[in-house]
């Protein structure tokens, strides 16, 4: 991707080097329930929806060892391997590039963004974008970097740790800067439909649900969010963003983190009633449609 010398985004916070703990201790307007997290006694705002939303999605995988942020964003499976101290950025100078490369790439997707909402008379109104190392707290509770990159609706903020970009390149085979672009964009695209309604809407019906109707309903969610990075990637080639190679290796990051795939991969075989992201071949084709249609339209993942 030919990103170096683009102009960043200003919406990056970088809590790199913080340490949570006091934060987890003393959170703005938060109740005392919210240590109770891991137990599964959460208590939380009931107008807030995406965070009960997703404290909910956080307790109940907790509860069952099971990686919880994936839930959410398509990211790890809980393998031993997936210890987040064994995928530390080497030097500074990476990290320094590599939070350059975040910048831009979010950058971008703030201006496609901006332009199509602006196009549906619609302000679109920026989310920010976390860095941090090792554990960060966020509105949705308290994550580590073993979690994946997610977005948290009720902040509006997408939360990643740098060193999961090791981690997809050594663990998930899908190396190459495009494929963290591509990571970032999906994140991005939750939180447009955070904007659309499309996440408010699973949020308040979720109750309602039962637990492979909630699954079906997030598989749509995730492909969507695969489709407007698809999108976004069809704007950086307008951009002029592209190398060769760069869409497969969107591809190859989509086809790794399918949920057939990672199943496969951690239990020998996979059950699709438990897919709340899609399969691999899902994920690279609503990938590929928004980037052939370079057009949210394209991305109704619900009919
Ligand atoms: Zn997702």
């Amino acid at each position: 991707m030919k990103w170096r010398g683009r102009k960043g985004s200003a919406n990056i916070e970088d809590r790199r080097g913080q340490r949570s703990t006091r934060a987890m201790r003393n959170p703005p307007g938060r109740s005392s329930g919210g240590r109770g997290a891991r137990g599964g006694q959460f208590r939380m705002p009931r107008t807030k929806g995406g965070f009960v939303f997703l404290a909910i999605i956080v307790v109940g995988a907790l509860a069952l060892g099971v990686n919880p942020i994936s839930l959410l964003n398509g990211s790890i499976p809980n393998s031993p391997a997936n210890n987040s101290s064994t995928y530390q950025p080497q030097s500074n100078a990476e990290q320094d590039e590599l939070v350059q490369f975040v910048s831009v790439v979010i950058k971008e997707t703030e201006d496609m963004w901006g332009k199509i909402f602006a196009d549906n008379s619609r302000r679109y109104d920026v989310p920010k974008v976390v860095l941090f190392s090792n554990k960060v707290r966020s509105a949705c509770g308290a994550a580590d970097a073993s979690m994946g990159p997610f977005y948290c609706p009720a902040d509006q903020k997408v939360y990643i740790d740098l060193s999961f970009y090791e981690q997809l390149r050594k663990q998930f085979g899908a190396p190459g800067d495009f494929a963290q672009a591509y990571v970032l964009a999906h994140e991005i695209g939750h939180h447009v439909q955070q904007l659309t309604g499309v996440l408010p809407e699973f949020n308040k019906a979720r109750p309602r649900l039962s637990k492979i109707e909630s699954n079906e309903w997030s598989v749509r969610v995730e492909l969507q969010a695969d489709c407007y990075a698809g999108v976004w990637a069809a704007y950086a080639g307008q951009e002029d963003l592209l190398e060769r190679g760069d869409i497969a290796e969107a591809l190859t990051a989509a086809n790794s983190i399918g949920d057939d795939t990672l199943q496969k991969q951690m239990q020998g075989y996979a059950v699709p009633k438990t897919f709340k992201h899609g399969t691999s071949e899902q994920r690279k084709y609503w990938f590929e449609r928004g980037y052939k249609e370079g057009n949210p339209a394209a991305c109704d993942t619900f009919s």
